[in-house]
């Protein structure tokens, strides 16, 4: 059943002193800054005697700033979360090979029990990694949501809708069971959001997506759908319908609700202006799609048209980790070598794909993404004080280009500290640990 969080820390809370990475105004370093957290939001980013001006401070908790980084809780824009359980069963082969006779055959053997544990060991990876939400697709939607909750993390679920997958079994038991979900938890946290997860045009057909979209159209959910994600693909649907996935999803009418398209990773010149008319985020996931030689998305080519990119991990099948900085730092490199021009990704702009951007994603840009006054508290404090952020030049490259998930020390969700000092306070480690192992044995048939 839903449940609440229990309040960890509602007192206001003040980080003294830092340098402070506010993602708006894009590109700025505000140096010796403080930021006040009030009632779960930003308050204040200004100088510590301004705020001591300005506001009145009760019972505060005072987080000692210097030689830190503070910035947005990082956003990953498309992952499967039970998939942790799955990470290292298999590294060499394409995706076709990998979905149907590795992936799907390790998720069929997932019961509501496994699916618990692998979605608790996702939040607390996530959490250690910098991340505060994170847009999900995957069976097991209550379990998930469960795991958000108990960890203190926020997360857009999209309940698979799919064949013979291992919740449900058959596609029309699938779609009930995660219309049930959604109807189950709807409204009932807020740290928990809701979409639906057809799993891609070519498992998916006309008439399922259209009664996913009467589902979802009155509580505006979007459609968390993999597109274009292999060459293969696209001649498939080209084979089959006469056209590419997204020209296919135009003429049955399904873009007419938020989609949030994952992979993205080959378009035509027409697939993009479609894109770019129509409410689109494309879920970038460059590791994955180098690991299983999909391809090099034109990421540029999406932001330079106005679409929305927010850089995800992708599953831990295919990543193997869901380290948010390293996905960013290979998502600009690639954008340099792909288009030869060593300006096609800026910092500011590979930050804002995995802060504001996935935010967009979120549907939630006019609440999370940046550290602007009224916005939802989700921040993360990173210590600068290893050989890999000095000298601090310029602390936005250092976070961009040489920082670690190891340097993210302190992590706070809607104003609640869910990490401190690198320990999870909201979920046991060891335990979430050694549950994960219990059911990689069960898995496996040990
Ligand atoms: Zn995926």
């Amino acid at each position: 059943m839903p449940v609440e969080l229990e309040v960890i820390n509602m007192e206001d809370i003040i980080i003294e002193n830092a340098t402070v990475i506010p993602v708006r105004p894009a590109g700025a370093v505000l140096e010796n800054h403080s930021v006040l957290i009030q009632d779960g939001k930003i308050s204040a980013v200004a100088p510590r005697d301004t705020i001591n001006k300005n506001f009145t401070l009760n019972e505060s908790k005072i987080i000692d700033g210097r030689n830190k980084l503070v910035l947005p809780g990082l956003i990953n824009g498309h992952t499967h979360l039970p998939e942790t359980l799955l990470r290292g069963i298999c590294d060499d082969e394409m995706l076709e090979k990998w979905l149907w006779e590795n992936v799907w055959v390790w998720e069929g053997r997932m019961t509501a029990k496994e699916a618990k544990a692998g979605s608790l060991l996702g939040c607390l990876e996530l959490i250690k990694n910098g991340v505060t939400g994170f847009i999900d697709q995957f069976y097991y939607g209550n379990e998930i949501a469960e795991a958000v909750v108990e960890s203190g993390i926020r997360g857009l679920l999209c309940p698979s809708v799919f064949d013979n997958n291992a919740e449900a079994g058959s596609i029309d038991n699938c779609f009930k069971r995660a219309c049930e979900v959604v109807d189950q938890w709807y409204g009932k946290n807020e740290r928990v959001m809701w979409g639906m997860g057809p799993h891609a045009p070519y498992t998916v057909n006309k008439e399922w997506l259209w009664k996913i979209k009467d589902f979802g159209h009155d509580r505006k959910l979007p459609i968390h759908i993999h597109m274009q994600e292999t060459q293969w693909e696209v001649d498939e649907a080209i084979k089959n319908f006469g056209k590419s996935p997204f020209q296919y999803l135009l003429d049955i009418d399904l873009l007419t609700e938020p989609i949030l398209a994952a992979h993205c990773v080959f378009s035509s010149e027409e697939d993009r202006k479609i894109m770019a008319g129509h409410d689109i985020h494309v879920l970038h996931n460059p590791t994955s799609n180098l690991k299983l030689s999909s391809g090099i998305a034109p990421v540029t080519d999406y932001l330079d048209a106005g679409i929305n990119v927010s850089v995800g991990t992708d599953g831990n099948g295919s990543n193997n980790d869901l380290d948010m900085l390293s996905e960013i730092q290979l998502a600009a490199l690639l954008q340099k070598f792909r288009t030869g021009k060593p300006t096609a990704m800026p910092l500011d702009r590979t930050l804002d794909t995995a802060t504001i951007n996935g935010a967009k994603a979120m549907g939630m840009g006019d609440k999370l993404g940046t550290l602007e006054v009224g916005k939802l508290a989700d921040v993360v404090i990173m210590d600068c004080s290893g050989v890999n952020m000095n000298p601090p030049h310029n602390p936005l490259s250092n976070l961009v280009y040489s920082s670690s998930s190891k340097d993210v020390e302190t992590v706070i969700v809607g104003g609640n500290i869910v990490m401190e000092n690198r320990k999870v306070l909201t979920i046991d480690e060891e335990k979430v640990i050694s549950d994960a192992i219990e059911a990689m044995h069960v898995l496996r048939g040990d």
